[in-house]
């Protein structure tokens, strides 16, 4: 199957191409069909299968045919001097910063965040972002950031979501190993979501 097959339009066949994607590998063949129709995902996933686009192509394909890029949703709360919230439609969970740009162009708003669940927390403390608006959640490699010891952290930044309406936040769990745990969190975070394992 080709990228086009699997759903990734037109929007980002010129980047795949730029990336040399020819073909997607299997993680991405069998979950961004998933992903692209809305389903809520729990995927096993080891580093080097190319997961990472396996959530970030559907995430930024939904991301810009969303209305709310061009109807100004960036630049609330900047008046009086004070820093303006971000309101991100997706959000990326990463357990270290090497996927995660620090929030440095917060200000100038964001429509994908990445970001670890240490420094986000503290980010949404400080008022700098705000969950509100997000329409996808992706948890990368969930057992190492579980191992890490931030359940805390992730389970504060779901409730920090105004829970929107049921099925209408897409939620992707990527993990290489499910121990209770991680079961645990796919079945509090994830609804009617589909598993997969290739
Ligand atoms: P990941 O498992 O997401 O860490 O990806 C592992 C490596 O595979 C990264 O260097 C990606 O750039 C690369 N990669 C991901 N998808 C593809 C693809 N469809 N074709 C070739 N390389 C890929």
């Amino acid at each position: 199957a080709t990228f086009a097959e699997i759903g990734l339009g037109d929007g980002l066949k010129k980047n795949i191409r730029r990336c040399n994607y020819v073909k997607p590998t299997p993680i991405q063949r069998y979950a961004i069909p998933i992903a692209v129709a809305g389903r809520d995902l729990m995927a096993c996933a080891q580093t080097g299968s190319g997961k990472t686009a396996a959530f970030c192509f559907p995430i930024i394909s939904g991301v810009l045919k969303d209305p709310s890029l061009v109807s100004g949703r960036r630049g609330g709360g900047g008046g009086g001097g004070s820093a303006a919230v971000a309101c991100p439609l997706a959000l990326i969970l990463a357990p270290t910063r090497e996927l995660s740009c620090q929030l440095r162009s917060l200000e100038k708003g964001v429509d994908i965040l990445v970001a670890t669940p240490g420094r986000l927390v503290d980010m949404i403390e400080r008022a700098r972002v705000s969950l509100g608006m997000l329409k996808y959640l992706a948890l990368d490699e969930a057992d190492r950031m579980l191992d890490m010891g931030f359940e805390p952290q992730i389970r504060k930044i779901v409730e920090q979501m105004d829970m929107p309406p049921p099925g209408t936040r897409q939620t992707m769990l990527f993990s290489a190993t499910f121990p209770d745990d991680i079961q645990r969190l796919a079945s509090d975070f994830l609804s009617d979501y589909i598993f997969l394992a290739v």
